[in-house]
């Protein structure tokens, strides 16, 4: 079946010391046998990173973005062979602070996701509604536009390489999280398009993270709900001790 997966997005936080330190803690945690643990780091870290990760088991690690162009004259920006070049394989792409702060397009995103699914990398897809959306009662519609505008022209078999992180914007950062409920009801209706768009049988591999202000004290009920396959983490995994607790709260 899916794979349960905690990932952290370190933003642009840490300095080379303290994220060597943090990456050794995480890579002696109990993690259970059914989670995979993804370590989304700043660029200048990924090569450190992996390399201190070495063969352990069910942790990897992941960029937190990438540019859409193959190559040029885009100084300041990563593109995806690079990446691939230094051992990386997974990226996350679309995060509402990219799509808000940098101005990313769907269109933006879409090519992204083409350029890293033909390099044979793994994608991490965020997408999520802005709180007036919310409060408006259009987060399914707007959501769902989201991934047929970035993800729905890929075949099934390509699908296999995407996770999808369902992050409301209003809970990014806020301390403000969805209840359990809220992101089961988001979740389930994500699966349903992709079921409907697909098969189920499809559908069925994709895990759908919840990301929005997780910590160790809402990991566990969140991460109960059927169709949360994990979280993708910001604050609370640049602390070992509350990202060890979130990874054991499965
Ligand atoms: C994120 O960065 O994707 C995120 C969900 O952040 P936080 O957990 O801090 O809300």
């Amino acid at each position: 079946m899916r794979r349960n997966i905690v990932a952290g997005n370190w933003k642009m936080n840490l300095s080379l010391v303290q994220a060597t330190k943090l990456v050794s803690e995480i890579i002696n945690f109990e993690i259970p046998d059914k989670v995979d643990v993804i370590l989304a780091c700043p660029f200048p870290y990924l090569m450190s990173v992996n390399e201190l990760i070495g063969k352990k088991e069910n942790v990897f690690v992941a960029a937190q973005n990438c540019h859409y162009e193959e190559s040029g004259a885009f100084t300041g920006e990563v593109s995806v062979n690079m990446l691939k070049s230094i051992g990386i394989n997974c990226v996350v792409v679309g995060h509402s602070e990219r799509r808000t702060l940098n101005n990313e397009s769907d269109e933006m995103v879409k090519t992204k996701i083409d350029l890293l699914l033909a390099a044979e990398m793994e994608v991490i897809f965020c997408c999520g509604e802005p709180l007036e959306i919310r409060e408006a009662k259009g987060q399914n519609g707007y959501v769902s536009q989201q991934l047929v505008d970035s993800l729905f022209h890929l075949s099934g078999e390509k699908l296999k390489n995407i996770i999808i992180a369902y992050e409301p914007i209003w809970a990014i950062g806020t301390g403000l999280t969805a209840s359990p409920e809220q992101a089961q009801e988001m979740h389930l209706f994500l699966r349903t398009l992709l079921t409907e768009k697909y098969s189920s049988e499809t559908a069925s591999k994709v895990s759908i993270l919840y990301g929005g202000s997780v910590n160790a004290r809402n990991a566990q009920q969140l991460f109960s709900k059927p169709d949360v396959d994990g979280g993708l983490v910001g604050g609370a995994s640049l602390e070992s001790e509350s990202f060890s607790q979130i990874i054991a709260s499965f």
